[in-house]
């Protein structure tokens, strides 16, 4: 019943009365692309890098770009440059054994060790970009300052490409937020590892699912300070984290002042007919209410409640 509810509604992500809210896709491969979705906010390009021994030349990472980019037609790509280390170990860049791997080497960081892995996947991000046309944003993972994404935007540009902008997936990094988007164009949550960063609490373990919530309200707010800089900053800041996906969610995030959300494909029309059912009013009101709750599961309920 609520997949033949969901299918009422088609066409751009948009509240009820009209506010548009871009929904967009999380992919790995050329094949995860899907039609319903009106473009790609996080394409994680460590598929290409799993179980080598050595480094994707930057041809083959030009032909894999370009299927991406072809896949997507005139849609536009969020290209996230490679986030290696701790839950995505790779064994060719050397790193070493660390006593907290998810603290450590992992991310944009991995360019301290292996600069020429950064530089050689822009390039071929570049050269896929300028043969296809494709409208490219890049984005790097695991950004803590604003002088790191100062670095990466001007890596990006030197590169040859346009857009650049950083993930906010470290407490640091939201807190900073304003100081990170007047170096870069847009900025995409990653609310999985916001979640685990700001509760302290490792997301592979099961048993603190309830610490790891993307509804406690320590993480709304963080995501609520990151929405504010943006509209202060007329930049855009999106949602590219297993939350975005959540139809309870999406409004409150869209009241939030988020511009775009980014999900597997599967997730989208429920999302898409979650917003089409609430104005902007509501989706602030609801932003109000979760970030007004004592604890996660009063916000989840205050907010299914309406
Ligand atoms: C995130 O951390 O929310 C995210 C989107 O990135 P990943 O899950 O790949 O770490
Ligand atoms: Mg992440």
């Amino acid at each position: 019943a609520d997949r033949e509810r969901e299918a009422a509604f088609t066409g751009p992500g948009r509240t009820k009365d009209g506010q548009q809210v871009p929904l967009l896709l999380n992919v790995g491969k050329a094949a995860d692309m899907s039609d319903d979705g009106e473009g790609v906010g996080l394409f994680r390009t460590e598929f290409l890098f799993l179980g080598r021994t050595a480094s994707p030349s930057v041809d083959e990472q030009e032909t894999a770009y370009r299927e991406l980019f072809e896949a997507a037609g005139d849609r536009k790509v969020v290209l996230r440059t490679l986030d290696a280390g701790a839950d995505k170990p790779l064994p060719f860049l050397g790193l070493a054994d660390e006593e907290n791997p998810a603290l450590g080497i992992r991310g944009l960081r991995t360019a301290r060790v292996r600069p020429e892995v950064l530089t050689d996947q822009l390039e071929a991000v570049s050269r896929a970009a300028t043969a296809t046309g494709a409208d490219v944003w890049v984005m790097a993972p695991m950004v803590a300052t604003a002088a790191e994404a100062a670095e990466f935007a001007s890596l990006v540009h030197k590169a040859g490409l346009r857009t650049a902008g950083v993930m906010i997936e470290v407490p640091a990094a939201a807190l900073h937020a304003r100081q990170i988007l007047a170096s870069v164009d847009f900025v995409s949550i990653g609310t999985n590892d916001l979640s685990q960063y700001t509760m302290a609490a490792d997301r592979m373990n099961g048993e603190l699912a309830d610490l790891l919530d993307p509804w406690q309200p320590a993480v709304l707010s963080l995501v609520a300070t990151v929405a504010a800089a943006g509209r202060d900053l007329n930049k855009p800041v999106g949602i590219c984290g297993e939350a975005a996906g959540d139809p309870l969610l999406a409004p409150v995030f869209a009241g939030m002042g988020i511009t775009t959300l980014s999900m597997s494909a599967p997730s989208v029309s429920a999302v898409r007919a979650s917003l089409a059912t609430h104005t902007m009013a509501d989706c602030q009101r609801l932003a109000e209410l979760a970030l007004n709750a004592a604890d996660a599961q009063t916000a989840r309920k205050a907010v299914a409640g309406r």
